[in-house]
Protein backbone atom coordinates (compact mmCIF):
# COMPACT_ATOMS: atom_id res chain seq x y z
CA UNK A 1 0.00 0.00 0.00
CA UNK A 2 1.25 3.43 -1.05
CA UNK A 3 2.27 5.60 1.96
CA UNK A 4 -0.44 8.19 0.53
CA UNK A 5 -3.06 5.61 0.65
CA UNK A 6 -2.03 4.46 4.44
CA UNK A 7 -2.71 8.08 5.28
CA UNK A 8 -5.15 8.42 4.14
CA UNK A 9 -7.04 5.35 5.50
CA UNK A 10 -5.82 6.36 9.01
CA UNK A 11 -8.11 9.56 8.73
CA UNK A 12 -11.13 7.70 7.33
CA UNK A 13 -10.41 5.59 10.04
CA UNK A 14 -10.22 8.06 13.13
CA UNK A 15 -13.25 9.92 11.18
CA UNK A 16 -15.41 6.48 11.56
CA UNK A 17 -14.04 5.46 14.98
CA UNK A 18 -15.02 9.64 15.88
CA UNK A 19 -18.81 8.84 14.78
CA UNK A 20 -18.93 5.51 15.99
CA UNK A 21 -17.30 5.61 19.49
CA UNK A 22 -17.24 8.91 20.11
CA UNK A 23 -13.75 11.05 19.17
CA UNK A 24 -11.36 11.18 22.03
CA UNK A 25 -12.12 13.06 25.05
CA UNK A 26 -10.86 16.15 26.49
CA UNK A 27 -9.56 13.69 29.11
CA UNK A 28 -7.86 11.67 26.59
CA UNK A 29 -6.60 14.22 24.51
CA UNK A 30 -4.94 16.07 28.31
CA UNK A 31 -3.26 12.31 28.58
CA UNK A 32 -2.16 11.32 25.26
CA UNK A 33 0.84 12.29 23.04
CA UNK A 34 -0.29 13.99 20.35
CA UNK A 35 2.02 13.47 17.88
CA UNK A 36 0.60 12.38 14.72
CA UNK A 37 -1.64 14.47 12.55
CA UNK A 38 -4.68 12.00 12.88
CA UNK A 39 -4.25 12.42 16.91
CA UNK A 40 -3.50 15.91 16.70
CA UNK A 41 -6.45 17.21 14.46
CA UNK A 42 -8.67 15.05 17.10
CA UNK A 43 -7.94 17.14 19.79
CA UNK A 44 -7.81 20.57 18.27
CA UNK A 45 -11.32 21.45 18.42
CA UNK A 46 -13.56 24.43 17.68
CA UNK A 47 -14.62 23.80 21.09
CA UNK A 48 -11.50 24.10 22.10
CA UNK A 49 -10.56 26.72 20.66
CA UNK A 50 -13.59 28.45 21.64
CA UNK A 51 -13.37 28.33 25.41
CA UNK A 52 -10.34 30.88 24.52
CA UNK A 53 -12.63 33.19 22.77
CA UNK A 54 -14.54 33.20 25.38
CA UNK A 55 -12.16 34.08 27.59
CA UNK A 56 -10.98 36.63 25.76
CA UNK A 57 -14.20 38.20 25.36
CA UNK A 58 -14.88 38.39 29.34
CA UNK A 59 -11.33 40.08 29.52
CA UNK A 60 -12.42 42.62 27.13
CA UNK A 61 -16.02 42.84 29.00
CA UNK A 62 -14.39 43.65 32.43
CA UNK A 63 -11.59 45.88 30.50
CA UNK A 64 -13.88 48.21 28.58
CA UNK A 65 -13.99 46.80 25.10
CA UNK A 66 -10.13 47.15 25.00
CA UNK A 67 -7.67 44.75 24.89
CA UNK A 68 -5.26 46.64 23.36
CA UNK A 69 -1.18 47.15 23.94
CA UNK A 70 -0.93 49.53 26.98
CA UNK A 71 -4.27 49.02 28.66
CA UNK A 72 -5.58 46.83 31.16
CA UNK A 73 -7.34 44.94 28.82
CA UNK A 74 -3.91 43.69 27.09
CA UNK A 75 -2.19 42.93 30.61
CA UNK A 76 -5.31 40.28 31.20
CA UNK A 77 -5.04 38.34 27.96
CA UNK A 78 -1.20 37.84 28.42
CA UNK A 79 -2.11 36.48 31.72
CA UNK A 80 -4.56 34.57 30.17
CA UNK A 81 -2.13 33.02 27.93
CA UNK A 82 0.58 32.76 30.12
CA UNK A 83 -1.98 30.56 32.55
CA UNK A 84 -2.70 28.34 29.65
CA UNK A 85 0.56 27.45 28.73
CA UNK A 86 1.86 26.79 31.78
CA UNK A 87 -1.38 24.85 33.16
CA UNK A 88 -0.07 22.93 29.73
CA UNK A 89 3.50 21.89 31.16
CA UNK A 90 5.08 25.10 29.38
CA UNK A 91 7.50 27.90 31.01
CA UNK A 92 6.86 30.54 29.25
CA UNK A 93 9.12 33.88 28.55
CA UNK A 94 8.16 37.64 28.51
CA UNK A 95 10.04 39.09 25.73
CA UNK A 96 9.94 43.12 26.41
CA UNK A 97 10.20 46.20 23.90
CA UNK A 98 8.97 49.76 23.88
CA UNK A 99 6.37 51.47 21.87
CA UNK A 100 5.14 54.89 21.96
CA UNK A 101 1.48 54.98 23.40
CA UNK A 102 -1.26 56.83 21.97
CA UNK A 103 -3.86 57.43 24.35
CA UNK A 104 -7.13 58.43 22.22
CA UNK A 105 -8.03 61.84 21.45
CA UNK A 106 -11.04 63.32 22.83
CA UNK A 107 -13.18 65.95 21.22
CA UNK A 108 -16.12 68.21 22.70
CA UNK A 109 -18.80 70.00 20.88
CA UNK A 110 -19.02 73.27 22.89
CA UNK A 111 -21.89 75.67 20.79
CA UNK A 112 -24.48 76.07 19.78
CA UNK A 113 -25.15 72.15 21.76
CA UNK A 114 -22.92 70.60 24.27
CA UNK A 115 -21.94 67.34 23.12
CA UNK A 116 -18.91 64.95 23.61
CA UNK A 117 -18.36 62.13 20.36
CA UNK A 118 -16.61 59.17 20.27
CA UNK A 119 -12.94 59.53 18.56
CA UNK A 120 -10.43 57.55 16.85
CA UNK A 121 -6.78 58.23 16.77
CA UNK A 122 -5.39 59.57 13.72
CA UNK A 123 -1.52 58.26 13.64
CA UNK A 124 0.84 61.34 13.21
CA UNK A 125 -1.35 63.60 14.72
CA UNK A 126 0.24 66.78 16.93
CA UNK A 127 -0.48 67.09 20.30
CA UNK A 128 -1.87 70.04 22.38
CA UNK A 129 -5.78 71.16 22.83
CA UNK A 130 -7.92 72.99 20.57
CA UNK A 131 -10.93 75.30 21.20
CA UNK A 132 -12.62 77.34 18.73
CA UNK A 133 -14.86 77.21 15.12
CA UNK A 134 -14.97 74.06 13.17
CA UNK A 135 -14.86 75.30 9.76
CA UNK A 136 -16.09 72.99 7.25
CA UNK A 137 -13.58 72.23 4.24
CA UNK A 138 -15.25 71.84 0.48
CA UNK A 139 -17.18 68.70 2.26
CA UNK A 140 -19.83 66.55 -0.47
CA UNK A 141 -22.14 65.87 2.69
CA UNK A 142 -25.91 64.66 1.82
CA UNK A 143 -25.19 65.68 -2.24
CA UNK A 144 -27.27 63.26 -4.34
CA UNK A 145 -26.50 60.69 -6.34
CA UNK A 146 -23.45 59.70 -4.34
CA UNK A 147 -20.16 59.32 -6.13
CA UNK A 148 -19.91 56.47 -7.81
CA UNK A 149 -16.18 55.94 -6.26
CA UNK A 150 -16.53 57.17 -2.40
CA UNK A 151 -13.39 58.48 -2.67
CA UNK A 152 -13.95 61.32 -4.93
CA UNK A 153 -14.32 63.91 -2.52
CA UNK A 154 -11.49 66.05 -2.71
CA UNK A 155 -11.75 68.08 0.51
CA UNK A 156 -8.74 69.40 1.24
CA UNK A 157 -6.93 68.21 -1.21
CA UNK A 158 -5.82 71.35 -3.26
CA UNK A 159 -4.30 74.09 -1.15
CA UNK A 160 -7.47 76.22 -2.98
CA UNK A 161 -10.15 74.29 -1.16
CA UNK A 162 -9.28 76.95 2.14
CA UNK A 163 -9.68 79.77 -0.39
CA UNK A 164 -12.27 82.62 1.20
CA UNK A 165 -12.14 80.02 4.34
CA UNK A 166 -11.33 82.38 7.34
CA UNK A 167 -8.36 80.53 9.72
CA UNK A 168 -6.87 83.29 10.49
CA UNK A 169 -7.51 82.92 14.17
CA UNK A 170 -5.89 81.48 16.55
CA UNK A 171 -8.09 78.37 16.89
CA UNK A 172 -9.50 77.06 13.88
CA UNK A 173 -10.13 73.74 13.31
CA UNK A 174 -10.64 72.71 9.92
CA UNK A 175 -13.51 69.72 8.79
CA UNK A 176 -12.36 67.34 6.15
CA UNK A 177 -13.86 64.38 4.35
CA UNK A 178 -12.10 61.31 3.58
CA UNK A 179 -11.01 60.42 -0.28
CA UNK A 180 -9.01 61.50 -3.22
CA UNK A 181 -6.00 62.24 -1.65
CA UNK A 182 -4.42 60.90 1.57
CA UNK A 183 -4.86 62.31 5.53
CA UNK A 184 -1.40 63.35 5.57
CA UNK A 185 -2.13 65.65 1.85
CA UNK A 186 -5.17 67.19 3.33
CA UNK A 187 -4.06 67.88 6.46
CA UNK A 188 -0.55 69.04 5.27
CA UNK A 189 -3.05 72.18 3.38
CA UNK A 190 -5.10 72.47 6.33
CA UNK A 191 -1.81 73.20 8.71
CA UNK A 192 -0.70 75.58 6.03
CA UNK A 193 -4.22 77.35 5.14
CA UNK A 194 -3.51 78.02 9.22
CA UNK A 195 -5.57 75.28 10.76
CA UNK A 196 -4.27 74.46 14.41
CA UNK A 197 -6.59 71.12 14.02
CA UNK A 198 -8.22 68.94 11.96
CA UNK A 199 -11.19 66.66 12.16
CA UNK A 200 -11.41 64.28 10.13
CA UNK A 201 -14.70 61.52 8.51
CA UNK A 202 -15.80 59.15 6.00
CA UNK A 203 -18.73 59.91 4.30
CA UNK A 204 -21.46 57.64 4.27
CA UNK A 205 -21.82 56.30 0.99
CA UNK A 206 -18.64 54.30 1.19
CA UNK A 207 -20.53 51.91 3.03
CA UNK A 208 -18.48 49.31 3.75
CA UNK A 209 -16.38 52.25 5.56
CA UNK A 210 -19.13 54.28 7.41
CA UNK A 211 -18.35 53.54 10.73
CA UNK A 212 -14.47 53.69 10.45
CA UNK A 213 -12.70 56.84 12.31
CA UNK A 214 -9.72 55.54 12.56
CA UNK A 215 -6.64 56.22 10.37
CA UNK A 216 -2.94 57.84 9.78
CA UNK A 217 -1.55 60.71 8.47
CA UNK A 218 1.76 59.67 9.59
CA UNK A 219 3.74 59.96 6.09
CA UNK A 220 3.24 61.93 2.94
CA UNK A 221 3.15 60.32 -0.71
CA UNK A 222 6.68 59.57 -0.77
CA UNK A 223 6.95 57.90 2.17
CA UNK A 224 8.60 61.01 3.97
CA UNK A 225 7.23 61.99 8.15
CA UNK A 226 4.60 64.16 7.33
CA UNK A 227 5.91 65.98 10.98
CA UNK A 228 2.40 67.46 11.12
CA UNK A 229 2.30 69.50 14.50
CA UNK A 230 -1.23 70.26 14.91
CA UNK A 231 -3.82 67.57 16.63
CA UNK A 232 -5.81 65.23 14.30
CA UNK A 233 -8.55 63.51 15.33
CA UNK A 234 -11.87 60.91 13.65
CA UNK A 235 -15.35 61.09 14.13
CA UNK A 236 -18.09 58.45 12.64
CA UNK A 237 -20.31 59.89 9.56
CA UNK A 238 -23.10 61.04 11.97
CA UNK A 239 -21.15 63.25 13.68
CA UNK A 240 -19.56 64.76 11.38
CA UNK A 241 -23.11 66.48 9.67
CA UNK A 242 -23.80 67.87 13.25
CA UNK A 243 -20.43 69.67 13.54
CA UNK A 244 -20.77 70.74 9.52
CA UNK A 245 -23.31 73.03 10.79
CA UNK A 246 -23.41 76.87 11.30
CA UNK A 247 -21.44 77.70 14.24
CA UNK A 248 -20.26 74.96 15.52
CA UNK A 249 -17.70 75.35 17.83
CA UNK A 250 -15.54 72.78 19.83
CA UNK A 251 -12.40 71.59 21.68
CA UNK A 252 -9.90 68.91 20.29
CA UNK A 253 -7.68 67.53 23.13
CA UNK A 254 -4.93 65.27 22.01
CA UNK A 255 -2.27 64.12 24.66
CA UNK A 256 0.89 63.79 23.66
CA UNK A 257 2.36 59.60 23.14
CA UNK A 258 4.35 58.27 25.96
CA UNK A 259 6.82 55.70 25.99
CA UNK A 260 5.45 52.34 27.88
CA UNK A 261 7.00 48.71 27.87
CA UNK A 262 4.80 46.06 26.53
CA UNK A 263 5.84 42.22 26.36
CA UNK A 264 5.65 39.54 23.75
CA UNK A 265 4.61 35.76 25.19
CA UNK A 266 7.05 33.24 24.04
CA UNK A 267 7.19 29.49 24.55
CA UNK A 268 8.96 26.56 23.19
CA UNK A 269 8.42 23.03 22.83
CA UNK A 270 11.88 21.80 23.09
CA UNK A 271 13.15 20.13 20.04
CA UNK A 272 16.06 17.25 19.37
CA UNK A 273 19.57 17.56 18.28
CA UNK A 274 18.53 19.04 14.66
CA UNK A 275 19.02 22.91 15.81
CA UNK A 276 16.14 24.37 13.88
CA UNK A 277 13.55 26.27 15.41
CA UNK A 278 9.76 26.44 13.88
CA UNK A 279 7.90 29.58 14.74
CA UNK A 280 4.16 29.92 15.04
CA UNK A 281 3.00 33.46 15.62
CA UNK A 282 -0.19 35.45 16.44
CA UNK A 283 -0.80 39.11 17.44
CA UNK A 284 -2.47 39.02 20.60
CA UNK A 285 -3.66 42.92 21.08
CA UNK A 286 -6.41 44.54 19.58
CA UNK A 287 -6.61 47.79 17.95
CA UNK A 288 -7.84 50.62 20.32
CA UNK A 289 -11.18 50.36 21.39
CA UNK A 290 -12.28 47.05 19.92
CA UNK A 291 -12.51 43.81 21.87
CA UNK A 292 -10.71 42.43 19.05
CA UNK A 293 -12.12 38.35 19.02
CA UNK A 294 -12.03 37.79 15.23
CA UNK A 295 -8.48 40.49 14.90
CA UNK A 296 -6.86 38.62 16.49
CA UNK A 297 -8.11 36.44 19.04
CA UNK A 298 -8.92 34.18 16.31
CA UNK A 299 -5.13 33.29 15.42
CA UNK A 300 -4.39 33.37 19.27
CA UNK A 301 -6.37 30.94 20.05
CA UNK A 302 -5.53 28.67 17.35
CA UNK A 303 -1.99 28.71 18.25
CA UNK A 304 -2.70 28.36 22.04
CA UNK A 305 -4.89 25.48 21.59
CA UNK A 306 -2.24 24.05 19.41
CA UNK A 307 0.78 24.71 21.80
CA UNK A 308 -1.88 23.10 24.69
CA UNK A 309 -2.50 19.55 22.43
CA UNK A 310 0.89 19.72 21.31
CA UNK A 311 2.71 19.95 24.93
CA UNK A 312 3.35 16.07 25.15
CA UNK A 313 4.90 15.95 21.97
CA UNK A 314 8.41 15.29 21.57
CA UNK A 315 9.09 17.41 18.06
CA UNK A 316 12.19 17.35 16.01
CA UNK A 317 12.91 20.47 15.83
CA UNK A 318 12.03 23.01 18.32
CA UNK A 319 8.05 24.97 18.10
CA UNK A 320 8.59 28.68 19.42
CA UNK A 321 4.83 29.80 20.10
CA UNK A 322 4.94 33.73 20.07
CA UNK A 323 1.57 36.23 21.13
CA UNK A 324 2.95 39.57 20.09
CA UNK A 325 2.10 42.63 21.59
CA UNK A 326 0.79 46.00 19.74
CA UNK A 327 0.51 43.58 16.52
CA UNK A 328 -2.39 45.75 15.37
CA UNK A 329 1.23 48.59 14.59
CA UNK A 330 3.69 45.14 14.09
CA UNK A 331 5.45 46.66 17.13
CA UNK A 332 5.85 43.51 18.96
CA UNK A 333 7.38 41.17 16.15
CA UNK A 334 9.85 43.46 14.91
CA UNK A 335 11.14 44.60 18.14
CA UNK A 336 11.79 40.53 18.39
CA UNK A 337 13.55 39.84 15.26
CA UNK A 338 15.60 43.17 14.82
CA UNK A 339 16.59 41.83 18.50
CA UNK A 340 18.14 38.57 17.33
CA UNK A 341 21.48 37.87 16.87
CA UNK A 342 22.30 37.01 13.11
CA UNK A 343 23.13 32.69 14.64
CA UNK A 344 19.58 33.36 16.00
CA UNK A 345 18.21 34.30 12.69
CA UNK A 346 19.67 31.85 10.94
CA UNK A 347 18.07 29.00 13.35
CA UNK A 348 14.47 29.66 12.10
CA UNK A 349 13.53 27.50 9.60
CA UNK A 350 10.17 29.38 9.61
CA UNK A 351 7.85 31.30 10.82
CA UNK A 352 3.99 30.79 10.66
CA UNK A 353 1.58 33.66 11.14
CA UNK A 354 -1.98 33.94 11.90
CA UNK A 355 -3.90 36.76 12.00
CA UNK A 356 -7.55 36.87 11.78
CA UNK A 357 -8.80 32.95 10.44
CA UNK A 358 -12.38 32.86 11.33
CA UNK A 359 -13.80 36.26 9.73
CA UNK A 360 -17.95 36.13 9.81
CA UNK A 361 -17.95 36.66 5.74
CA UNK A 362 -14.51 34.81 5.34
CA UNK A 363 -12.87 33.56 2.30
CA UNK A 364 -9.73 30.95 2.70
CA UNK A 365 -6.66 32.98 1.78
CA UNK A 366 -3.18 32.04 1.75
CA UNK A 367 -0.02 34.21 1.85
CA UNK A 368 1.36 34.17 -1.76
CA UNK A 369 4.29 32.43 -0.93
CA UNK A 370 5.54 31.56 -4.83
CA UNK A 371 4.61 34.83 -6.36
CA UNK A 372 2.25 33.58 -8.42
CA UNK A 373 -0.23 36.42 -8.25
CA UNK A 374 1.99 39.13 -6.56
CA UNK A 375 4.79 39.84 -9.30
CA UNK A 376 4.11 43.52 -8.21
CA UNK A 377 5.84 43.01 -4.96
CA UNK A 378 8.87 41.63 -3.55
CA UNK A 379 10.12 37.78 -4.25
CA UNK A 380 9.16 36.39 -0.83
CA UNK A 381 12.14 34.18 1.09
CA UNK A 382 12.84 31.34 -0.78
CA UNK A 383 10.69 27.94 1.59
CA UNK A 384 7.49 30.40 0.98
CA UNK A 385 6.28 28.88 -2.20
CA UNK A 386 6.31 25.16 -0.17
CA UNK A 387 4.66 26.52 2.89
CA UNK A 388 1.79 28.04 0.54
CA UNK A 389 1.93 24.73 -1.59
CA UNK A 390 1.18 22.75 2.38
CA UNK A 391 -1.60 24.92 2.99
CA UNK A 392 -3.29 24.68 -0.49
CA UNK A 393 -2.94 20.75 0.34
CA UNK A 394 -4.64 21.09 3.23
CA UNK A 395 -7.73 22.86 1.57
CA UNK A 396 -7.50 20.75 -1.31
CA UNK A 397 -8.05 17.81 0.88
CA UNK A 398 -11.04 19.16 2.34
CA UNK A 399 -12.63 20.26 -0.97
CA UNK A 400 -12.32 23.44 0.02
CA UNK A 401 -11.55 26.39 -2.34
CA UNK A 402 -8.83 29.04 -1.71
CA UNK A 403 -7.05 31.97 -3.12
CA UNK A 404 -3.50 33.35 -2.82
CA UNK A 405 -2.70 36.65 -0.96
CA UNK A 406 -0.25 39.07 -1.44
CA UNK A 407 2.18 40.48 1.19
CA UNK A 408 0.28 43.76 2.12
CA UNK A 409 2.75 44.72 4.67
CA UNK A 410 0.08 44.84 7.90
CA UNK A 411 0.82 41.35 9.88
CA UNK A 412 3.58 39.94 11.64
CA UNK A 413 5.13 38.35 8.81
CA UNK A 414 6.54 41.23 7.68
CA UNK A 415 9.83 41.48 10.16
CA UNK A 416 10.45 37.58 9.43
CA UNK A 417 10.24 38.08 5.84
CA UNK A 418 12.64 41.19 6.00
CA UNK A 419 15.19 38.53 7.94
CA UNK A 420 14.82 36.86 4.85
CA UNK A 421 12.77 33.82 7.00
CA UNK A 422 10.31 31.51 4.81
CA UNK A 423 6.92 32.67 6.15
CA UNK A 424 3.37 31.14 5.82
CA UNK A 425 0.17 33.18 6.25
CA UNK A 426 -3.49 32.17 6.63
CA UNK A 427 -6.26 34.66 6.54
CA UNK A 428 -9.87 35.35 6.04
CA UNK A 429 -10.66 38.46 5.11
CA UNK A 430 -10.80 42.18 6.48
CA UNK A 431 -12.23 45.40 5.50
CA UNK A 432 -12.26 44.01 1.52
CA UNK A 433 -15.18 43.49 0.16
CA UNK A 434 -16.32 40.08 -0.81
CA UNK A 435 -17.21 39.77 -4.84
CA UNK A 436 -19.90 37.94 -6.31
CA UNK A 437 -17.50 34.99 -7.36
CA UNK A 438 -16.30 34.51 -4.04
CA UNK A 439 -19.81 34.07 -2.78
CA UNK A 440 -20.18 31.31 -5.10
CA UNK A 441 -16.67 30.19 -3.50
CA UNK A 442 -17.37 30.19 -0.24
CA UNK A 443 -21.02 31.52 0.34
CA UNK A 444 -21.16 34.97 2.33
CA UNK A 445 -22.53 37.77 1.54
CA UNK A 446 -21.48 39.81 -1.99
CA UNK A 447 -20.83 43.33 -1.24
CA UNK A 448 -20.08 43.24 2.58
CA UNK A 449 -17.02 43.09 4.10
CA UNK A 450 -15.01 40.05 4.82
CA UNK A 451 -15.29 41.60 8.57
CA UNK A 452 -17.75 44.08 9.27
CA UNK A 453 -16.39 44.69 12.48
CA UNK A 454 -12.70 45.11 11.45
CA UNK A 455 -11.46 47.86 13.92
CA UNK A 456 -14.50 48.71 15.84
CA UNK A 457 -16.42 48.00 18.91
CA UNK A 458 -18.47 45.08 17.77
CA UNK A 459 -15.64 42.64 17.00
CA UNK A 460 -16.87 40.52 19.71
CA UNK A 461 -17.07 37.02 20.08
CA UNK A 462 -20.37 37.37 17.65
CA UNK A 463 -18.09 38.48 15.04
CA UNK A 464 -17.07 34.76 14.50
CA UNK A 465 -17.28 31.91 11.55
CA UNK A 466 -16.56 28.67 13.90
CA UNK A 467 -17.17 26.73 10.44
CA UNK A 468 -14.09 28.49 9.01
CA UNK A 469 -12.31 28.93 12.77
CA UNK A 470 -12.92 24.99 13.06
CA UNK A 471 -11.09 24.71 9.31
CA UNK A 472 -8.14 27.24 10.25
CA UNK A 473 -7.16 25.81 12.94
CA UNK A 474 -6.78 22.11 12.11
CA UNK A 475 -5.04 24.36 9.54
CA UNK A 476 -2.74 25.32 11.95
CA UNK A 477 -2.18 22.39 13.93
CA UNK A 478 -1.39 20.40 11.32
CA UNK A 479 1.19 22.90 9.52
CA UNK A 480 2.91 23.08 12.99
CA UNK A 481 2.92 19.38 13.70
CA UNK A 482 3.84 19.00 9.97
CA UNK A 483 7.09 21.86 10.36
CA UNK A 484 8.24 20.64 14.23
CA UNK A 485 9.00 17.04 12.64
CA UNK A 486 10.21 17.72 8.67
CA UNK A 487 11.34 20.85 7.27
CA UNK A 488 12.68 19.58 4.43
CA UNK A 489 10.11 20.67 1.73
CA UNK A 490 10.80 24.53 2.85
CA UNK A 491 14.75 24.73 3.54
CA UNK A 492 16.22 21.28 2.71
CA UNK A 493 17.00 20.30 6.16
CA UNK A 494 16.26 15.98 6.34
CA UNK A 495 13.42 15.88 8.83
CA UNK A 496 11.50 12.50 10.02
CA UNK A 497 10.30 10.25 7.70
CA UNK A 498 6.55 9.68 8.84
CA UNK A 499 6.31 13.29 8.08
CA UNK A 500 7.31 13.20 4.81
CA UNK A 501 5.09 15.06 2.22
CA UNK A 502 2.50 13.24 0.46
CA UNK A 503 0.92 15.71 -1.87
CA UNK A 504 -2.66 15.34 -2.11
CA UNK A 505 -2.87 14.00 0.84
CA UNK A 506 -4.41 16.02 4.03
CA UNK A 507 -5.98 15.47 7.32
CA UNK A 508 -9.91 15.05 8.12
CA UNK A 509 -11.31 18.03 10.18
CA UNK A 510 -12.20 17.75 13.92
CA UNK A 511 -15.68 18.04 14.52
ZN1 LIG B 1 -4.51 41.70 12.98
Amino acid sequence: MCKACTLTLLFVLVALSCGLIGCAGSDACGSRTNDTQAKLLECVTVDGVRKHLTALQAIADDHGGNRAAGTSGYDASIAYVVDTLQDAGYETELHAFDFAFEPPASLQQIAPVKATYETGNIRGSGTGTVSGPVIPVDLALGEEPWPADPFNSTSGCEASDFDGLDFSGPSDIALLQQGACIFSAKASNAEKAGAEAVIFFVEEAFVYRADQYVGTAALLLDGSPSNLTIPLIGVRFPQSVALSQEGVEAIVDAASAKVVTEVNVLAELPGGESGEVVMVGAHLDSVHGTPGISDNGSGSAAILETAVQMSKVKPRNTVRFAWWGTGSDLIGSKAYVNGLSQEARDEIALYLNFDMIGSPNHGFFIFDGDYSDSKDTALPPAGSAEIEKLFESYYAELGLPFKSIKFSGSSDHGSFIDAGIPVGWLFTGAEGVKTEEEVELWGGTTGDRYDPCYHLACDTFDNINFEALDVNSDAAAYSVLQYAMNTEEVNGVRGKGNFQLDPGVGPMPSK
